[in-house]
């Protein structure tokens, strides 16, 4: 089955392991797929670079872009603000490429008001103590930041769990079964097995 052409949105608390699927997937179906490049107003980590993960910028700039109406969606985190800029999302499909973005529950529930029929996949921890297990491995977080992480994690894990929030909840216990997980989801396991 070829890929869907659905925008796809994935969801799901921060060390949930969606950058690690997306990486998987990215890798698998290079120039299938294309990342919408979200903006935030929190500080690169280790590794990231701007323009790839994040375009990382100023809360004031952020609110003067949003009040500008060049956002597709906005919200804010653990006391960051993130947003999608239609700009984002058309650099992905005018390279002709299936676009995915990684957003919040709250991202997703503007994008469900306007109607645009993603695919929608929430990417769970087996539990919250794990994704806390999980956030302090990463080293990432201050102790405020980790609170407030977990604290959006518990709302988003309830959330998914409600009838019609998302397509599909995968479940992220073990790396391997939730990415053959993710790409049953998106209609490309035999697609994989045959270029393997
Ligand atoms: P992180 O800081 O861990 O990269 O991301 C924190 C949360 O912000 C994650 O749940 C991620 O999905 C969400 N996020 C990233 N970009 C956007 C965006 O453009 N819009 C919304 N609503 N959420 C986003």
């Amino acid at each position: 089955m070829a890929a869907p052409v659905r925008p796809i949105v994935i969801c799901g608390p921060s060390g949930s392991g969606k950058s690690t699927l997306l990486k998987r997937l990215f890798r698998d179906f290079p120039n299938r797929f294309g990342f919408s490049v979200s903006h935030t107003t929190r500080a690169p980590r280790p590794g990231e670079v701007d323009g790839r993960e994040y375009h990382f910028v100023t809360r004031d700039a952020l609110l003067a872009a949003v009040d500008r109406g060049e956002f597709v969606e906005s919200a804010t985190y653990a006391n960051n603000t993130y947003g999608t800029s239609f700009a984002a999302v058309n650099d992905v499909l005018r390279r002709g490429v299936n676009v995915i973005l990684d957003i919040d529950m709250q991202g997703v529930r503007l994008l469900s008001l306007a109607n645009t029929q993603p695919l929608y996949l929430f990417i769970a921890p087996p539990s919250l103590e794990e994704l806390e297990r999980r956030l302090r491995l990463r080293a990432t977080e201050t102790a405020d930041t980790l609170k407030a992480r977990l604290d959006a994690a518990a709302q988003e894990m309830a959330w998914s769990q409600t009838p019609g929030a998302v397509d599909r909840v995968i479940l992220n216990r073990d790396v391997e079964e939730a990415y053959a997980d993710f790409l049953d989801a998106l209609g490309l396991t035999e697609e994989l097995k045959k270029a393997t």
